[in-house]
């Protein structure tokens, strides 16, 4: 596995494999690698000739209160699990290599970026797609694979695709869970034992809203009252937002019908975790 750490060189690999006729698979991560990023490798190394994983702490995704500096890295332990996922490159640019001074321009998908996790992390889709754009860019993925658990990040990036007619394909991977329901994510390492017990409240209440949905409800407030419920009788647990929403739009879905998309974010002390589920009505 080739490490690379500069634009310059990424351009060179990824314009030889090109030549040469190999498809690029491509998963950007900002790393803390776990099951879930590598369901996003295999998906790609079964779907293209060679796969580029990206790593980086993207500044600009980051709130001014938000855990850019504390935010978990392991490079070493990332790479091992790359090298042994058999990955062709890691592409891992240090912050300056990807916002050089004096650094202005931004992409914004308007609309989509301000709903859900957009509301409480202004700026946040802002920072994701302007690197996402860069990276395809310098990658010149044939396919690109993000995962399901972050929905609006991926509704995002397809939109930013299709409106800027980048010719990359979005794979969407489905989400992977701890045994236990938890959805995998690095910020769980930031839980205690107490708070890792309560973060299955999360992964309860989307599965009680699944069975209601079966049970025949049909009624958005309803449910999405319920799920309140589960989360609140949990004390650890502080919610930022419940969503019962129009997967393409992210408007709240006034009844329950077609797709939905079932979407929260919630507070364990400093750690805020997002998890969701897609129902097919
Ligand atoms: P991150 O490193 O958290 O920015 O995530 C990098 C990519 O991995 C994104 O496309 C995420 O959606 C995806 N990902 C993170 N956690 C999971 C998970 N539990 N299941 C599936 N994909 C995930």
């Amino acid at each position: 596995m080739k490490i690379v750490r500069t634009v310059a060189e990424m351009r060179i690999l990824a314009r030889q494999w090109r030549r040469e006729g190999r498809g690029i698979g491509f998963v950007p991560t900002m790393g803390y690698l776990h099951e879930g990023h590598l369901s996003l490798v295999r998906e790609s190394k079964a779907r293209t000739d060679v796969t580029v994983v990206n790593i980086f702490v993207n500044p600009t995704q980051f709130g001014p209160n938000e855990d850019f500096k504390k935010y978990p890295r392991d490079l070493e332990k990332d790479a091992a699990y790359l090298q042994a996922a058999g990955v062709d490159a890691l592409f891992h640019p240090d912050a300056a290599e990807i916002y050089p001074p004096g650094y202005r321009t931004y992409v914004e998908v308007e609309g989509l970026q301000d709903k859900l996790c957009g509301r409480s992390r202004p700026g946040h889709f802002r920072g994701v797609a302007t690197v996402v754009l860069k990276l395809f860019d310098i990658v010149g993925p044939d396919r690109a694979f993000f995962g399901a658990k972050d929905a609006q990040q991926v509704l995002i990036i397809r939109r930013m695709a299709v409106d800027l007619d980048l010719d990359v394909e979005v794979v969407t991977c489905p989400l992977v869970r701890e045994p236990d329901g938890l959805a995998l994510s690095s910020r769980n390492a930031y839980l205690g034992p107490a708070e890792r017990k309560a973060a299955l409240v999360l992964s309860t209440g989307l599965r009680w809203a699944e069975k209601a949905v079966a049970a025949g409800e049909r009624d958005a407030g309803r449910l999405v009252a319920g799920i309140r419920s589960i989360i609140e009788a949990e004390p650890l647990a502080r919610i930022d937002y419940v969503e019962a929403v129009d997967p393409e739009t992210l408007d709240p879905a006034a009844d329950l019908r077609g797709e939905v998309l079932v979407a929260l974010a919630v507070f364990f002390g400093k750690t805020r975790l997002i998890d969701n589920v897609r129902l097919h009505l």
